[in-house]
């Protein structure tokens, strides 16, 4: 017994080699919103490699935008198969990404600036960056980028004060995201 066959303009007709414009349509259409995935065995090893190289989980989330609580599954082998999109994201951070010299916009660290000075004096962030004198260096620049690392310390700042409940945790991942 044959199945039906699936009308003209489905991927399900297409599949079944028709070649019409109307299926070939619904392909292209499949192929646009079809999220693809892969094995996670790559992007973990990626993690590994990252971590090897001195990047926390927090920080791996950071540079490649996706959540730490996914790095961390994944991480964790929690995950047989990722979207393509995140192991692109993951697999893209580079290994010297501590080292190199990333640049984020200046309007994002003042704005993370802003939300920690809420709750710490500039001369405690200043020691909390291990500076020896109690003025922030990075905002004396006229530069319009701050590096990945001072970027980096301040998303650290901000997180672990909203995780005190110093700040609150959204208005800190807006920023983080922004
Ligand atoms: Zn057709």
């Amino acid at each position: 017994m044959s199945r039906p066959v699936p009308a003209h303009g489905t991927y399900a007709r297409y599949q079944r080699d028709c070649r019409c414009g109307l299926c070939a349509e619904a392909r292209r259409e499949y192929a646009r919103s079809y999220r693809h995935s892969a094995p996670a065995g790559e992007t973990r090893r990626h993690i590994a490699r990252l971590q090897e190289a001195g990047l926390e989980l927090k920080a791996i989330a950071r540079l490649s935008g996706i959540s730490e609580r996914q790095v961390n599954s994944i991480a964790h082998g929690k995950h047989r198969r990722v979207w393509e999109t995140t192991e692109g994201a993951i697999c893209g951070v580079p290994l010297d990404a501590l080292s190199a010299n990333y640049r984020v916009p200046r309007e994002a660290s003042d704005r993370m600036l802003d939300l920690i000075v809420r709750v710490m004096t500039r001369g405690d962030v200043a020691a909390a960056f291990k500076y020896r004198r109690p003025w922030l260096s990075f905002t004396a620049k006229r530069a319009g980028h701050v590096n990945s690392l001072t970027w980096l310390r301040l998303c650290f700042i901000a997180r672990s004060l909203a995780a005190r409940g110093l700040l609150p945790a959204d208005e800190v991942e807006k920023a983080i995201g922004s």
